[in-house]
């Protein structure tokens, strides 16, 4: 077999090479926690009023953007695996409850139609493939033509706020299968996104989810975050 590393090109017998590897800033559940809305650098830049827990796999600093860009933009099977293999082996000491479901956060049927996938989509189904968690690609809908990424963090929220909408059955069904098993209390989501960076998609949908299952726990998952440009993270890279 000749292979070669995604990133660097090198021969490489896995997808990313370890020289590569060695180069990318991960969060470590024993340095930062497992839950990164208790640690600040991270924290006190993303909206989070909403959600319970934030597990984030790394910074999305060269070369893990370059992974996360080819998942989003090449529909590479291979960058989506990774990363999401990464997500879950790298997270060994994790000390979160492991959630019933796992929701993509939605791109826009335009988007959909254009790109052919979600990249949010494409990393649940690698990481329920790991860990054997059911996914709902139904729970929320994203309306319009709007794009976040040239907004200012007022500007994604209100357009956040007109644009996503929960379904109408959004996760009654794995609601009421759970009530049935006892395990209705404890019910927990894990919303799944590829990056984060203000935090206000991934906020604005977990508010609309509390408003409608007020004793549900919100973990938030992403590949990886974005901090921003004065932020003391990139020190540590
Ligand atoms: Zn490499």
């Amino acid at each position: 077999m000749n292979l070669s590393c995604l990133l660097c090109y090198q021969a490489s017998p896995t997808p990313v090479c370890h020289w590569c590897e060695d180069d990318i800033f991960f969060f470590d559940d024993t340095l930062h926690g497992s839950n990164l809305l208790q640690y600040g650098p991270v924290a006190g830049h993303v909206k989070h009023s909403h959600y319970d827990t934030l597990s984030v796999l790394g910074l999305h600093t060269w070369p893990m953007s370059s992974l996360v860009h080819q998942l989003k933009f090449t529909h590479s099977l291979t960058a989506g695996k990774v990363l999401s293999n990464w997500f879950v082996h790298k997270r060994r000491q994790c000390t979160l409850s492991v959630p019933n479901v796992l929701l993509p956060i939605p791109i826009s049927a335009w988007r959909l139609a254009t790109r052919h996938y979600n990249q949010a989509t494409l990393l649940c189904e690698s990481i329920s493939n790991e860990l054997g968690i059911p996914i709902n690609q139904s729970w929320a809908k994203r309306q319009g033509f709007s794009v976040q990424h040239h907004l200012s963090k007022m500007a994604r929220a209100e357009n956040a706020n007109r644009v996503f909408k929960l379904s109408t059955r959004c996760i009654d069904d794995e609601i009421t299968a759970a009530q049935s098993n006892k395990d209705g209390n404890n019910f927990t989501v894990a919303v799944v996104d590829d990056v984060l960076t203000t935090g206000v998609t991934v906020n604005t949908l977990s508010k609309r989810l509390k408003e409608r299952y007020p004793k549900l726990r919100i973990q938030v998952w992403v590949a990886t975050f974005t901090p921003p440009p004065n932020s003391s993270l990139y020190q540590k890279t």
